[in-house]
């Protein structure tokens, strides 16, 4: 089973797994082919050798605290998870240097939380499915352009927290994506009345509400972690076992 050991005299962490006690396999070279060597390795030994006479305690990893700077499959990278001992919380930012390298662990006192640092509008992909969608009746350059400053304006000023999350479309985890709310659908249909007239309004209409659930309507919400050193309080929340 897995566990989090942390030695209470030096602020370190141990990750403790079941492979911490498979040997390490040396492969073949060019000087000796189709021999290799197991070296026996235990790591918990090794953390045990500098810290056995010390406190240690174990820390269980505080559920969906997981934060991550990339994406989810990336193995170099960055990641961050509450845990606790029952009376104090802790910040575990776990990382690896290169490809190849063990994981590591560094225990930081203090809070995990995500900031918004920005709501973006997808124009790009809005401007090309606009021509794509407007073949047969093409709005203008100036028109999409003027519609594109107005949803980013809607975007620079809407709050994330009214916002319903759209799960699953991004495989960021710092990136999050919410549809427009109904007072921003209106707000918008309200403003599109000044740059489109007739025809032209319908139309745009009905590609607001062919695309404000999903697709390039999506606002893109971005984050980052923010981390507050200091002591932090235990939420009341369940406790997982170690990730
Ligand atoms: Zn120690």
């Amino acid at each position: 089973m897995n566990q989090l050991i942390r030695c209470i005299d030096c602020g370190q962490i141990f990750f403790k797994t079941p492979f911490d006690q498979c040997p390490e396999y040396s492969f073949p070279t060019k000087r000796s082919p189709g021999s290799f060597w197991a070296t026996e390795k235990d790591d918990f030994q090794d953390f045990l050798k500098d810290h056995g006479k010390h406190h240690l305690e174990e820390l269980k990893v505080i559920e969906d605290s997981f934060m991550s700077e990339r994406d989810y499959l990336e193995p170099v990278k960055t990641s961050y998870f509450k845990a606790t001992n029952g009376e104090e919380q802790f910040v575990i930012k776990k990382f690896r240097e290169k490809i190849g390298q063990p994981l590591k662990y560094q225990l930081i006192n203090g809070d995990l939380s995500l900031r918004c640092t920005a709501i973006k509008t997808q124009s790009k992909e809005i401007a090309k499915l606009l021509e794509k969608e407007f073949k047969t009746r093409p709005i203008s350059q100036i028109k999409i352009a003027a519609f594109l400053k107005l949803y980013r304006h809607i975007a620079g000023t809407i709050d994330p927290g009214h916002l319903e999350r759209v799960p699953e479309e991004s495989s960021k985890s710092l990136e999050i994506y919410y549809k427009l709310d109904d007072t921003g659908v209106s707000y918008l249909l309200d403003r599109c009345h000044q740059l489109f007239r007739g025809q032209e309004y319908s139309d745009i209409q009905a590609f607001i509400y062919r695309h404000k659930d999903e697709g390039v309507l999506l606002l893109k919400g971005i984050y980052k972690i923010q981390i507050t050193e200091g002591k932090a309080s235990i939420p009341r929340m369940a406790v997982a076992s170690p990730l």
